[in-house]
């Protein structure tokens, strides 16, 4: 039988005519088409602004110095993510520290947030910013959220890469964060191979990430501090890096979004199949809210038996023995080696740790076929019973 992966790219003819177009051109890196891919993904989000780089990593990383973080400055994120969601700050030489999750969306808890704020405002040490997770695409409680930014002074960076295309409260997601990132690694909902975005509403925010995204260089001369040597000249104002996006990657994402309408259609259709299909089997779903709604780049299952981290395990190996790739997203970042020794320990985020022990993620991807996704339901089937 063949193999039915968690998560694949969907790759048209449209697509690779995109790219060969870009390779026939002029410009392979730095042409029109960056700018291009970066005004058509900030329109579809209805941002100001988009900032296109390297990948969803460097998107952060930009985003966290573009909003001050450093030394001296404590960062929140949620454990159940991506080790890259908490790495940024670190990059930065800021402090880390998580808030656990809700069980039910499995996002950033809200009564969590408000408790530690709480806590951290009596002792002196309230977090410059946090980056709330829209795990698995399915939007966090960001008003919530946004109303404790507001009273507590901490910015929002919006981890929102798995979450292209979901919308919040009748808005595409990532509206009331101060800026948002995107990934477009080829398991997620949209790929330009390795790829990532930051979006933001705001003129300084992008003018200071488009800076750092480029060596910290610029060519404005309304920008620059010096006297003009003469037209040649270009000033770095401050310590960039290399993060561009690439123009035969950009022109693959502008592809990738005139399909994406189509991809998302099925995602949520075989989403909702599944929802309809596991629903008398011992497992919690995903989430489901009226005002929100998901990109479904992950369906994450609960197995929720008595013995449910031994029988995740049995699970995991049923299905991985015919063939189906299922996975686990996501062991908690702070129980992480590398996040152990900074002092984190298990029993931190009971939440995020009970979620962990539990979870399952079930095959789900645009190209995805109502034949493969029987088998995965039979198969799931027998290996619960
Ligand atoms: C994939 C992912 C990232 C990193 O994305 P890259 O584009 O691979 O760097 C960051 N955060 C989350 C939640 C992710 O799933």
């Amino acid at each position: 039988m063949t193999f039915i992966p968690y998560s694949c790219q969907d790759i048209s003819e449209e697509d690779i005519d995109a790219v060969v177009a870009v390779l026939r051109s002029p410009f392979l890196t730095q042409g029109p088409m960056v700018p291009e891919f970066e005004e058509r993904f900030s329109s579809m989000h209805r941002a100001r602004h988009g900032i296109a780089v390297t990948n969803a990593t460097a998107a952060l990383h930009v985003a966290c110095l573009a909003l001050g973080a450093g030394p001296g400055m404590t960062v929140w994120t949620s454990p159940n993510s991506f080790v890259a969601s908490a790495n940024c700050a670190r990059y930065c030489g800021a402090k880390i520290d998580f808030v656990d999750i809700d069980p039910v969306t499995r996002n950033m808890s809200v009564s969590h947030l408000t408790e530690k704020l709480e806590k951290a405002e009596k002792n002196g040490n309230l977090p410059g910013i946090v980056i709330p997770v829209d795990f698995s695409g399915f939007p966090c409680d960001m008003q919530e959220i946004r109303a404790l930014a507001n009273q507590y002074g901490f910015k929002i960076l919006s981890d929102s890469s798995h979450a292209v295309g979901a919308s919040y409260l009748g808005e595409p997601v990532g509206r009331m964060a101060d800026i948002s990132v995107f990934s477009f690694h080829p398991v997620k909902i949209i790929t330009t191979g390795e790829g990532g975005i930051c979006l933001t509403d705001n003129e300084m925010l992008a003018e200071k990430m488009r800076l750092i995204r480029s060596h910290g260089i610029t060519r404005d001369p309304s920008a620059m501090s010096g006297e003009l040597d003469g037209p040649w000249c270009y000033e770095q104002v401050t310590l960039g890096f290399n993060y561009r996006l690439t123009d035969i990657q950009a022109a693959l994402g502008t592809s990738q979004i005139a399909g994406h309408d189509r991809r998302a259609a099925t995602r949520s259709a075989l989403a909702t199949r599944y929802d309809r299909r596991l629903a008398g089997l011992p497992l919690k779903l995903p989430a489901r809210s009226g005002d929100r709604a998901s990109a479904h780049h992950l369906y994450v299952i609960e197995v929720d038996t008595v013995r449910g981290e031994s029988k995740r395990l049995e699970v995991f190996e049923s299905l991985r023995s015919e063939n189906i790739g299922v996975n686990v997203h996501y062991i908690p970042i702070h129980l992480q080696p590398d996040y152990r020794r900074l002092g984190f320990a298990a029993g931190d985020f009971p939440a995020s740790e009970r979620y962990y022990k539990r979870a399952l993620s079930i095959p789900l991807f645009a190209t995805m076929s109502e034949d493969q996704q029987d088998r995965v339901i039979e198969a799931l089937t027998r290996a619960l019973n």
